[in-house]
């Protein structure tokens, strides 16, 4: 496994390598689990080398204390891809990749940008698509991984190539998730005891609300998953949508054509967990 901390390195290394092999990217943010590990597998069934990036972008975060208290772990990290085959590591410094110009360009996300997570976090898709395009411009992958745990971040990350036309193929990856329902992610480990054993809520929640659309209306379905949440104590319910697949946006009334998602965030205490699955 190689490891690089600046971008002329990596880029020797792999324009060397992508003459003759395929490279499957996956970005993440660290404090690796077991849903970036079959990011990775994926990549690795279908491409010559695999280049996972650790960086913790700060033009995504909204609030500083978030991405102070974000989880970073970079020796565990490095030890878990070494359980695992990972042939080249990106872990960049903050200026390695803005300089001093820490700030996010702006994109036109056809409007994708402006539901659910983005009504909620300011600016973040600017940040997430700013990252993005940068390494996609550095390591030049043929394909890379994204998980349909943030399901409006991998829906786009399809539009900017699709906007910018950047050669590289997306592909959507499953929700990994804990043997109780929980949907793996590194804000988990930040969870107190009480706060882990109430979180897979979010999960069963979505799964009985699937059930009851099969009979109930779209908004008694949103009112009946408000109310269980106004009933827990530990979780704070942000949102629950029920919005198109592609489009994002809120779903009046059901359709047999249409295919579409139940999305909640909620906070256990500061720390904010989404999850989303397909109701149709
Ligand atoms: P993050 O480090 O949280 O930015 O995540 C890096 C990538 O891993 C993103 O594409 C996430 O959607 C994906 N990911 C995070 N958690 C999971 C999970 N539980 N299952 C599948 N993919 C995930």
């Amino acid at each position: 496994m190689k490891v690089f901390y600046k971008k002329e390195l990596l880029q020797e290394h792999l324009a060397e390598i992508t003459i003759r092999a395929s490279i499957g990217f996956i970005p993440t943010m660290g404090a690796l689990h077991k849903g970036h590990l079959s990011l990775i597998e994926k990549a690795n069934n279908e491409n010559d080398i695999s280049v996972v990036s650790i960086f913790v972008n700060p033009t995504q975060f909204d609030k500083k204390e978030d991405l102070r208290s974000y989880p970073r772990t970079i020796e565990e990290d490095l030890a878990l891809l070494q359980t695992i085959k990972c042939d080249v590591v990106f872990v960049p410094s903050v200026s390695e990749i803005y300089d001093d110009n820490i700030n996010a360009l702006h994109f036109d996300f056809d409007g994708l940008e402006f539901e659910m997570e983005g009504k909620h976090r300011k600016g973040h898709f600017d940040g997430v698509g700013t990252i993005v395009k940068r390494f996609f411009e550095i390591v030049k992958p043929l394909k890379a991984y994204f998980g349909e745990k943030d399901f409006q971040q991998l829906q786009i990350i399809k539009k900017l190539v699709e906007k910018y036309r950047i050669p590289v193929q997306i592909i959507g990856c499953e929700i990994y998730r804990e043997p109780d329902g929980l949907a793996m992610s590194s804000r988990n480990v930040r969870l107190t005891k009480a706060q882990r054993k109430e979180a897979p809520f979010i999960y069963k929640t979505l799964m009985k609300a699937k059930e009851k659309l099969k009979k109930d209306s779209i908004q008694t379905v949103i009112e009946w998953v408000e109310g269980e949440f106004k009933k827990n104590a530990v979780l704070q319910l942000e949102y629950f949508e029920i919005a198109h697949s592609k489009t994002l946006k809120p779903v009046r009334r059901k359709s047999k054509k249409a295919s579409y998602r139940g999305f909640i965030a909620a906070f256990a205490g500061d720390i904010r967990l989404i999850d989303n699955i397909a109701l149709n």
